[in-house]
């Protein structure tokens, strides 16, 4: 049923077909609703009326009533001219001054109307005056008229050339106020509005745009955004139930001679972590209902052996496992590592990548079709059509962020019955951020180290430090340790980032001369035969130092290094930092990060710098990330992308509700999982109306 506000925005009085396409263009403006629902990013507080014999120089913006009694421009020609207009209330006067605009502001006012006036009174000529006010007509129809909150709306340059500035905005709205009203009808069920005591939704949109006191817009603020967060949990948790009751998931109760071999050759012990996720996963595999479980833990934590060890079960019950990793670099090191553990064991694994030579493909594709592989190892080239197993019952994708959206949907193609699938990740995600863009899944969290893990000195240096810094290089080296030297690779700026790398491979080179040291270099533009043999050579301990970009070594794990240099550490995100310090702290050795920056730092570079030397926790910095940026540019989140855009509510700031909506959202899920009941009618009306707005969630993961 449409209504009133599905209006076209070029029939809202002042509008017109010009500025609609401009709304369109520049806020994806295009109906009464989308203005309606866009709200102001805040408010400056007009609340109070001073008496003008109450004015202070040293008071900041304030705000008086009253009549202009008296017109005048003063000065000579040149930058002394100006207007000035006097000001009358019943306790005194006070002079407007205005230097600038003045044939404009001669126009707009006359002598003996009232008007509001908003400004910051200082001393001229030693009396009391402000200068260039804004100056409003006092009319009743100006929302100012009776001391307001005014919201400030997010206009844009090209909208603002146009003479669309925050008052046309509030004109805007009070125009569509006042037109549709009546047809702002509640969203939410009675039942709900009571238990939560929510302000109305009638009363929060008027509130929201003209707020008549803090309280209400208080109150106007917080049901609009538990609304917002309200229904984006019940589409996600309701996603989450009907593929739970509509899949069913692969039984594997058997904890088997696979498992058990393996297990007692893991050289030590499980973390507590560790222990605790392999239980909530083996849980999974004895409901009978797919997995879909988000598997997150900061980089070091061991998610790799917790993989293994459900991989293993897997294949106790009969069933087959892939694990795939975002670079081959990775795919080897996990296929590599897994050798000391199944040796012996009977378990039967594979290596498949776009390097894997045609013939062995074709061995391996038939050994997997006839279920002689356990486990199989890979990159992206696993998800290709052509490789099909006998029977996928557990498939990881490790470090989720880099595969899209439509690759892990590809995955479930794969087999007849959808696979456990167990998604990995060492990027940090806040818990309001994982529970909104993964609030679909399952998710257990790694939050403990392996023991022995010394902690990582993080260092910030210039240019000026650097031959200290070779100096120390050379003493770890000497020491036996290894060295990562890390130069930025930024997709717009590629072709200067390889020649940046390119150089600091050569003078690199030159300070750490051959054959006392030996320096390998990485990057995405050499031959892949290249690129593996400069790897191994790092990998295997032969090369000192490892001159890379920051795509390629993304995981790799060399316990040896002990020392990270990131070369113009500012022009990395804060959890991509994070993740290459990473790297290193490995061993049971003492370890280094050194961020080499230019001299000047925007104030968000240094923040980012100085929040990575106080700090080691992912997850902190993932929060503090978060807030420095908002959720629309959280690295790993790129990608996958929030499916709706929120109006209103901020996930940084506003995670107690949220968590409140998604409580309340699964107490009404579990009283009615599809939504069918009629005290749910406009539960379910809501939900359909963002569907509109969502992309296919069943399609993620
Ligand atoms: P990530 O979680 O970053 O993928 P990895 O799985 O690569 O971490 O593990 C990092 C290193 O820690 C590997 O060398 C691995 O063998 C080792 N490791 C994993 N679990 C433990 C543990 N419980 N105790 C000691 N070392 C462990
Ligand atoms: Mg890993």
């Amino acid at each position: 049923m449409s209504t009133i506000l599905d209006s076209d925005i070029k029939f809202l009085p002042g509008v017109g077909p010009k500025r609609a396409e401009l709304l369109s263009r520049e806020l994806n403006i295009k109906c009464f609703r989308d203005m309606l629902y866009f709200f102001p990013f805040r408010y400056i507080d007009r609340t109070k009326i001073y008496s003008i014999s109450e004015v202070e120089s040293s008071m900041s913006f304030i705000q008086l009533r009253g009549k202009i009694t008296r017109i005048n421009i003063v000065g000579d020609k040149g930058p002394a001219r100006r207007l000035v207009a006097t000001l009358s209330d019943s306790t005194g006067v006070i002079d407007l001054i205005f230097f600038k605009g003045i044939k404009w502001i001669k126009d707009k006012i006359k002598v003996n109307h009232e008007y509001i006036v908003f400004g910051k009174p200082s001393i001229f000529n030693q009396t009391l005056n402000i200068v260039h006010p804004e100056i409003d007509p006092a009319t009743e129809e100006n929302p100012l008229y009776g001391g307001n909150m005014i919201g400030v709306y997010a206009s844009t340059e090209g909208l603002k050339n146009s003479g669309i500035g925050n008052k046309q905005f509030a004109k805007f709205q009070a125009a569509l106020l006042k037109l549709s009203i009546d047809s702002i009808t509640e969203t939410l069920p009675d039942f709900l509005v009571k238990e939560k005591k929510l302000l109305p939704l009638r009363d929060s949109m008027q509130n929201i745009h003209f707020p008549i006191n803090l309280k209400v817009l208080a109150l106007a603020q917080m049901r609009l955004k538990f609304e917002e967060l309200f229904f984006l949990q019940l589409s996600l948790l309701k996603q989450k139930s009907l593929r739970e009751r509509n899949t069913e998931g692969f039984l594997m109760p058997r904890v088997g001679n696979y498992f058990n071999t393996c297990f007692n050759k893991i050289p030590f012990e499980l973390t507590g972590a560790q222990k605790r996720v392999v239980k909530e996963i083996r849980a999974d595999f004895v409901k009978g209902r797919q997995m879909n479980r988000l598997l997150q833990g900061d980089v070091g934590s061991g998610k790799t052996m917790v993989a293994l060890l459900c991989a293993l079960i897997a294949a106790d019950n009969g069933y087959q496992s892939c694990i795939m990793a975002p670079t081959e670099v990775l795919a080897n090191q996990h296929f590599n590592g897994v050798f000391k553990i199944i040796e012996g064991s009977g378990i039967k694994v594979a290596l498949l990548t776009g390097n894997t030579k045609a013939k062995e493909r074709r061995a391996i594709l038939e050994d997997l079709i006839n279920g002689n592989i356990h486990i199989l190892f890979g990159t992206h080239a696993l998800i290709e059509d052509r490789v099909q197993f006998a029977n996928l019952g557990f498939a990881v994708i490790d470090e989720q962020h880099r595969f899209g959206v439509e690759q892990r949907a590809r995955l479930w193609s794969k087999s007849e019955e959808l696979p456990h699938v167990l998604v990995m990740t060492a990027t940090p995600i806040p818990r309001t951020l994982a529970m909104t863009l993964y609030g679909d899944l399952d998710v257990s969290v790694i939050d403990e180290l392996p023991p022995g893990r010394k902690s990582i000195q993080t260092i910030h240096a210039t240019e000026a430090q650097r031959s200290r810094i070779y100096s120390f290089v050379k003493e770890q080296i000497k020491a036996g340790r290894q060295i990562f030297m890390v130069y930025p690779l930024i997709k717009e700026s590629e072709k200067m980032d390889y020649r940046n790398l390119q150089e600091g491979y050569e003078s690199i080179v030159q300070e750490f001369k051959q054959p006392e040291y030996i320096t390998a270099v990485v990057h995405g533009q050499q031959k892949n035969e290249d690129k593996a043999h400069d790897m191994n050579l790092f990998v295997t301990g032969k090369a000192n130092i490892l001159v890379s970009t920051s795509v390629i070594e993304v995981g790799v794990d060399v316990p040896n290094a002990s020392v990270m240099i990131i070369e113009s550490a500012e022009r990395f995100g804060l959890s991509q930092l994070h993740q290459l310090r990473g790297r290193v702290g490995r061993g049971s050795e003492s370890s280094y990060c050194i961020l080499m920056t230019g001299y000047k730092l925007t104030k968000d570079s240094r923040k980012r710098v100085d929040l990575l030397c106080s700090t080691q926790d992912g997850f902190e910095l993932a929060e503090a990330d978060l807030r420095m940026r908002g959720p629309g540019d959280m690295e790993g989140t790129q990608q996958s992308g929030l499916a709706v855009e929120l109006h209103i509510a901020n996930l940084a700031r506003d995670s107690q509700i949220l968590e409140d909506a998604r409580q309340y959202a699964q107490k009404v899920l579990e009283d009615d999982p599809l939504i069918e009941g009629e005290k749910n009618r406009l539960l379910r009306e809501g939900l359909n109306a963002l569907k509109k707005e969502v992309k296919d969630y069943s399609q993620i993961s």
